[in-house]
Order: C-alpha cells, then sequence, then structure tokens
C-alpha cells in the first residue's frame, strides 16, 4: 500500500526536494506536482491525492491549504509566516473535514530533539543563554528556531531564569544579546554558516552545550516524509512535527 502524495510549489527548492525524497521511498507515491501558474484544484483533481505537501510563500498558503482541505487531502505544510489566527481557523477546516493539517514551522528533526532535550535541562539548570548562528543572507534576527527554543524553555522551566547576576554595565547597547522574557539570544549573521543553534545551560561547575548544525536542506526530509506517513493519524491542526515523534514503532 502506497500513499498517493502531491507536492504543490513543487519547483521551489523545499519542493523540488521534498518531490525527490518522495519518488525514492518506497511507501510513497508522488502522483502531482503543481507551482504558482497551474490551476491548483484541477491538478488535485487530476492526481486523487491523500495527502498534499505545500511549501510555498506566506501569502498563498492560507488558500492553499484551504483548496487541500476543501479537496479532501490531508495537509503537510512547511511554509512559514502563517499567523497563529489562520492556522487556528485552517485547523477548525480541517477538524470539520475528518483529515489533519500540520503547519510545521521546522521539518529537521534535530531541531525538534534540540528543542525537547533543551526542555528537560530547563526543569535542572537555573542559567541558559542561546547562541543562534545563521548565513549571511538571512533577513530577520533572531530566528524564528531560538525565539521558539526561548519560549518552550520558559514554559518548561515554570519558574524565572537566568536571577542572581549583578546588575550589569553595557557601554556598548546589545553586547549581551536580545532578551525574549528572561533569555537573552545572541544572533551570528556570516558567510560559511548555514543554520546553527547552541543552547547553553550554566550552573556551579559546570556547563550544558545542546547544539545543533543542520549543513543541508537534506536535512528536512527525514521529517517530512515522517509526516506524510503521520498526517492520517491526526484531525484538525497539528502545530508542530514535535507531535508526530511520540510513534510507538519509532
Ligand atoms: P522557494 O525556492 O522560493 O520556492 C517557493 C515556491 O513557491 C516557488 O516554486 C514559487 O513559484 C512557489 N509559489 C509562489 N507563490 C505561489 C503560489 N501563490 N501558489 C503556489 N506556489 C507558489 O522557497 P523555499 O526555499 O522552497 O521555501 C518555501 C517555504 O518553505 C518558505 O516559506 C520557507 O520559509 C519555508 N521553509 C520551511 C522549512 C521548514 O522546515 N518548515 C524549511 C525551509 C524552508 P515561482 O518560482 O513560480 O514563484
Amino acid at each position: 500500500m502506497t500513499i498517493r502524495v502531491h507536492v504543490h510549489g513543487a519547483k521551489g527548492k523545499m519542493g523540488s526536494a521534498a518531490s525527490a525524497a518522495i519518488e525514492a521511498a518506497e511507501d510513497l507515491s508522488l502522483c502531482g506536482q503543481s507551482g504558482r501558474t497551474d490551476d491548483f484544484k484541477r491538478a488535485l483533481e487530476r492526481s486523487r491525492p491523500e495527502v498534499v505537501v505545500e511549501f510555498t510563500v506566506p501569502d498563498a498558503a492560507e488558500s492553499n491549504l484551504r483548496t487541500i482541505l476543501n479537496y479532501g487531502a490531508h495537509a503537510v505544510s512547511g511554509t512559514t509566516g502563517v499567523s497563529s489566527s489562520v492556522a487556528s481557523e485552517l485547523g477548525a477546516l480541517a477538524d470539520s473535514c475528518g483529515l489533519g493539517c500540520l503547519l510545521a514551522p521546522n521539518f529537521c528533526l534535530g531541531v525538534i530533539l534540540m528543542q525537547r532535550f533543551s526542555k528537560t535541562a530547563a526543569r535542572w539548570f537555573d542559567d541558559v543563554e542561546i547562541v543562534e548562528m545563521h548565513h549571511e543572507h538571512k533577513l530577520d534576527a533572531p530566528s524564528g528556531t531560538s525565539l521558539h527554543t526561548a519560549r518552550l524553555i520558559a514554559q518548561a522551566a515554570g519558574r524565572p531564569l537566568n536571577r542572581g547576576r549583578p546588575r550589569e554595565h553595557q557601554p556598548l547597547a546589545g553586547a549581551r544579546g536580545a532578551r525574549c522574557g528572561d533569555i537573552s539570544i545572541h544572533s551570528l549573521r556570516l558567510p560559511g554558516l548555514i543554520a546553527h543553534q547552541e543552547v547553553l545551560f550554566g550552573a556551579t561547575g559546570q556547563r550544558l552545550s545542546i547544539r545543533h548544525d543542520c549543513v543541508d536542506r537534506l536535512a528536512f526530509m527525514p521529517g517530512i516524509l515522517l509526516a506524510i506517513r503521520r498526517i492520517a493519524d491526526f484531525r484538525g491542526l497539528v502545530d508542530s512535527l514535535d507531535h508526530l515523534l511520540d510513534d510507538p514503532q519509532l
């Protein structure tokens, strides 16, 4: 039994890499591809997918996802920048259609695990800072992943972090990074970097460092394939790949 998968945004960097990964997987069948200039609804009617993978642009994602759900397929989208209110509306639509709708800001399994391990460490360490490092073309700082990690750590800690420091004097503004709640995030932008993040926990006499390095777009493919295989087990909105990791068969 193979799962029929359609890729929308198939000519883009992520769409084309996802298409190749789907074609290479024995249990998946790439039944259709489409892009900006295609009639998406008609393309779906022709390809008859069970799951549609969507990697396009923030402005088009909502309409694309509505088309997928109204057609009757599960949705796996990695397009970033979909607002939480739009995500909730799409979740309600998916729920009413009896379908799963995954909106995953990050398909890299290593990033999801870095966040999980950081949540565990947050229970035992009172001091933590984040360093995120990206290529020089990245437009936003700090990265969405570092902000999300900081929020997850704060939530898991459930208490103030980074207390007990002396009042700091900063002759150069920004020397201690940007603050997300109690947690400092330091952003580096350099040629030669791709996408890296280190979460550093400190305590008297010890330091715990949780680091992830993404050096190739292929790093996203196992997460995308996992999502395609598991999305039919869910109904409504799934807002992170994290929810799909606890398959007892894994
Ligand atoms: P990209 O190479 O620019 O590809 C985007 C594709 O979307 C292009 O083929 C583009 O077609 C197409 N497109 C534009 N408007 C469209 C529309 N209205 N309907 C259908 N297709 C449309 O970008 P990318 O690197 O693949 O990234 C795509 C998205 O994935 C971005 O939001 C990016 O931030 C996100 N992303 C997510 C993850 C993750 O893990 N979740 C990882 C990497 C990237 P044209 O070329 O014809 O304009």
